[in-house]
């Protein structure tokens, strides 16, 4: 009989995973719990806003790899737009600076020795104080290994790892910063171009995956939450889903692709991260003015990050938790002061939505990433993904198709071991 291979979730590591499987000949099933894919990556018709929107404004850089690569297996690689070369918009609301931050396409980064492509204020030198985190040992939070205040930290370095680890950089683990470093600042600008899902996440990563599969004979079935996995002799030996069971042979395959506090509350002993943190998305409804870049950093302000799209202007703030008691009211007016200032829109609020998502990512400091456990567990048939295992990344669409594509890797290789 065919190994039949379960997985859990289809977000994207579950939905990745089963991409990397499905050519393999065996029978796959996803169970999700909820009535829709995409978990945290995902789009929906916002009733307020009278528009289809992404659960949150995700950014990619052209150095994501795997999800580029996930794209291109799903026939889907042209939803992921952004400039032909890296170039991001910058404004700090301290004294009103505006610049473009260009790095040079190639690894040799001689952007920084040319005053008009440089940060205002800043020194050549400054560039290279991230250099340390390569060095620095596993367990070290940024702010052991480099200094961090000074005009280049402020408006550089903070808000880049502040957007990618979703926790303060001072505090956050060095090794994950090193790696972002590797894979996109230092192999130059080809790496740092900014990568939007056009038109939204849902028609980018899921429906096109959803369709993928399903040419596959991938089956899918939502709604169906895993309450329970029944250990036998060191084994999964059943998958319980509320009033409806699964028998689990020693030589079928379990992946789970759900968070890590459904992950705990069903593996006895399961290592995982146990603090998080909030991401806020502001969204407001009008038509962006002609010329605006299509993303703005905003350093000094409440919102961190501008986006435009055709009919409506967007804000995240990342490791948002501090804004997790102000009122929604009280939340939507400041943001769009802000807004209204990058843009110089004079115009009262228009109609918004505010997102708060209080667990958008686990912490990325040292004591969460030492609890982030391997793809393979002690049962032999059964693995983990999802952004929070060990990938050596932090919380990012990136690290999630890895840990699913990791997870059918390890799942090929042990059966090809054991013919
Ligand atoms: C607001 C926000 C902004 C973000 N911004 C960015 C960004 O700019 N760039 C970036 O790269 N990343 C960003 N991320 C992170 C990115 O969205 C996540 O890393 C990624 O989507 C995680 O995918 P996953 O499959 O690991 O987990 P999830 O998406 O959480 O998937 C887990 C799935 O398991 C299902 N599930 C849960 N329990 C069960 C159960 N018992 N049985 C069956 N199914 C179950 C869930 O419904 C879900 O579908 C952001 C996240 C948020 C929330």
């Amino acid at each position: 009989m065919t190994a039949r291979i379960h997985v859990i979730g289809a977000g994207l590591a579950g939905l990745a995973a089963a991409l990397r499987l499905a050519p393999h000949g065996r029978e796959i099933f996803i169970h999700e719990a909820a009535p829709q894919a995409g978990g945290r990556c995902r789009s929906y018709f916002d009733a307020t806003l009278g528009m289809v929107i992404d659960n949150g404004n995700h950014l990619l850089l052209s150095g994501n790899h795997a999800a580029q690569a996930f794209l291109r297996e799903i026939g889907a690689e042209d939803r992921l737009v952004g400039p032909e070369t890296a170039d991001f918009a910058f404004i700090d609301f301290a004294n009103g600076a505006r610049w473009r931050l260009r790095p040079n396409d190639g690894p040799i980064p001689w952007w920084v020795l040319s005053s008009q492509r440089r940060v205002p204020d800043t020194r050549i030198r400054d560039y290279f104080a991230p250099l340390a985190l390569l060095k620095a040992a596993k367990g070290t939070p940024i702010g052991a290994a480099m200094v961090c205040k000074g005009t280049l930290y402020e408006r550089l370095w903070r808000p880049f790892f502040l957007a990618a680890l979703n926790t303060e950089p001072g505090e956050a683990e060095a090794s994950l910063a090193a790696t972002l470093l590797r894979e996109t600042l230092m192999k130059g600008g080809r790496a740092c171009r900014p990568l939007v899902a056009q038109p939204g996440l849902s028609a980018a990563f899921i429906e096109p995956a959803l369709a993928w599969l399903a040419a596959q004979n991938v089956q899918i079935t939502f709604k169906r939450r895993l309450s329970n996995i029944v250990f036998a002799e060191g084994h999964v030996a059943r998958l319980d889903f509320g009033h409806e069971s699964i028998a689990i042979d020693a030589a079928d395959q379990v992946v789970l692709a759900v968070p890590p506090v459904v992950a705990v509350s069903l593996v006895p002993d399961l290592p995982a991260p146990r603090s998080f943190r909030a991401i806020v998305n502001a969204h407001f409804k009008i038509a962006p003015p002609a010329g605006l870049a299509p993303i703005t950093g905003i350093v000094n302000g409440l919102a961190e990050w501008l986006f435009v799209f055709p009919d409506r202007l967007s804000v995240t703030i990342s490791g948002a938790d501090r804004l997790l008691d102000t009122p929604r009211e009280v939340l939507a007016e400041r943001i769009w002061q802000d807004v209204a200032r990058v843009t110089q829109i004079a115009q009262p609020l228009p109609t918004w939505q505010i997102i708060r998502e209080i667990r958008a990512t686990f912490a990325a400091t040292p004591e969460e990433e030492a609890r982030r456990p391997a793809t393979r567990t002690a049962f032999p048939n059964l693995f983990l993904a999802g952004d929070w295992t060990a990938t050596g990344l932090p919380a990012t669409i990136e690290g999630s198709i890895r840990s699913g594509f990791r997870a059918a890797a390890e799942i090929l290789c042990l059966s090809r071991n054991s013919i």
